[in-house]
């Protein structure tokens, strides 16, 4: 079969390796030229321990009082958009104790199948400086301990039995390098992180010898739709006409959903990174700052990468330095001895994580369209659950039954 597939991140190449190892025609539309999107500078983590979704109580909570601060970890820029209210208020919606139990068991799921994908491509000789070797999630406070020890219980419960509570010294043992200022953290040995780049930049080279076929510089704008049926995509460059469409475009996916006559509602959430090879501080094991909400990796032994925020806002609205002053001054507040000046701001990365309205990406066919399938809304959790995604939407095309169950993350259940 002839499938386009509309995005070149992390979840439209991932989805182009397996259809094309599936034996079909497979052609990839980019509006960039594929060298950067939020795929690239990322913290890197493939992560079964992120079975909390984007959409927690906790967050809404947080959320409001941060929300008016431009430095604050979560932002969003008051403006009066009524796909961001309609986002909103559904994502206020779904944030509900009941939804964050419900999601755990799917987002460890599909992690895990992800997780085991990379490994596979790992171990094929795909370049990606891929490591299992678990993740700190290191807390300063005592509501920090006391949410975190709940937070082993129910990863021990969720079958990730090497989870476990560290204690300061025994954090300090991790790290004996650096000086922490610390309560203890979790200790996820279920987790491995990666160079984003690399992969992005191995799969292309993979993808390019296995004979995919990529259109940079092709925005897609909308397609020929008939007897429910995409009959063609129509480009900035021309219109082509293929028998399965994969819409994978990330943060831009909910605009052209519209397009497509579907509502898919997806929001960019802006997060930046600063990767330094001259890093003041190297860490053995990837961390994530819970107060601070900052993930820190070492992507190799000479760099190490900084990053953080969610921003909601628009894909034009400038960069906010003040946002990555925040990412510093809260690593400054874990490690005292850090010390590191504002980049200057063409020295700052920042992409736009495709946020869905309840944390889990939309995987599956809508019913309004036959041909087509969707794998968006990954938010946070985009390179972690890339690989499993693109070999779901693989099994999808080829209406194979799935890996796992994929009701909760039908695309239809924010319409
Ligand atoms: C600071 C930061 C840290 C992060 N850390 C992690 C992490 O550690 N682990 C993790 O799992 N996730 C992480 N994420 C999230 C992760 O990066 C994203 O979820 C993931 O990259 C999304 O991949 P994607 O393929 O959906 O989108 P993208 O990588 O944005 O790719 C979408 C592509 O679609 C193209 N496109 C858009 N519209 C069109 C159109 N009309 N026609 C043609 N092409 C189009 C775009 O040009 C783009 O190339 C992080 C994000 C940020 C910002």
């Amino acid at each position: 079969m002839k499938v386009a597939i509309i995005g070149g991140g992390i979840i439209g190449l991932s989805s182009a390796y397996y259809l094309r190892l599936q034996g079909h025609e497979v052609s990839v539309f980019d509006q960039s030229d594929g060298s950067d999107n939020c795929s690239y500078g990322n913290a890197g983590y493939i992560c079964p321990s992120h079975f909390i979704p984007l959409a927690t109580p906790g967050i809404v909570k947080q959320g409001l009082k941060w929300m008016w601060n431009s430095r604050s970890p979560f932002y969003v820029e008051p403006r009066l958009d009524w796909d961001l209210i309609r986002w909103g208020w559904k994502f206020m919606r779904s944030a509900t104790p009941k939804h964050v139990a419900n999601a755990a068991a799917p987002l460890r799921d599909i992690a895990l199948i992800s997780q085991q994908a990379y490994a596979d491509w790992h171990r094929s000789g795909l370049d990606f400086l891929y490591q299992h070797k678990g993740m700190l999630e290191i807390v300063q406070t005592e509501a920090g301990e006391r949410h975190a020890k709940e937070t082993v219980q129910q990863a021990i419960d969720l079958g990730l039995t090497d989870t476990a509570w560290l204690t300061a010294d025994q954090l300090a043992s991790y790290e004996p390098g650096v000086r922490m200022q610390a309560r203890g953290a979790i200790l996820f040995a279920c987790d491995a992180h990666c160079y984003p780049n690399r992969l992005m930049q191995s799969m292309l080279e993979r993808l390019r010898t296995m004979g995919v076929q990529f259109h940079w510089n092709e925005g897609v704008i909308d397609g020929q739709i008939e007897h429910q049926r995409i009959r063609s995509i129509r480009t900035n460059a021309g219109s082509y006409s293929f028998d399965q469409v994969v819409l994978a475009a990330g943060s831009w996916s909910g605009k052209l959903a519209k397009a497509f006559g579907l509502s898919i509602p997806v929001m960019p959430g802006r997060g930046y990174s600063i990767t330094t090879s001259e890093s003041p501080m190297q860490l053995n094991y990837p961390a994530i700052l819970v107060e601070g909400r900052v993930a820190l990796t070492p992507l190799n032994d000479s760099t190490m990468r900084f990053g953080g925020t969610m921003e909601i806002t628009g894909h034009q609205t400038p960069p906010r330095m003040e946002r990555v002053q925040g990412i510093l001054d809260a690593v400054k507040r874990f490690y005292p001895d850090f010390q590191m000046e504002l980049p200057k701001p063409e020295q700052v990365w920042y992409g736009y994580r495709p946020c869905s309205t309840d944390g889990l990406p939309y995987i599956g066919r809508p019913r309004q369209l036959k041909n087509l399938v969707v794998a968006t809304g990954h938010a946070m959790l985009g390179l972690s659950l890339g690989a499993g995604t693109g070999k779901l939407v693989g099994q999808l095309i080829d209406e194979q039954t799935p890996d796992m169950d994929l009701r909760p993350f039908d695309p239809d259940r924010a319409r």
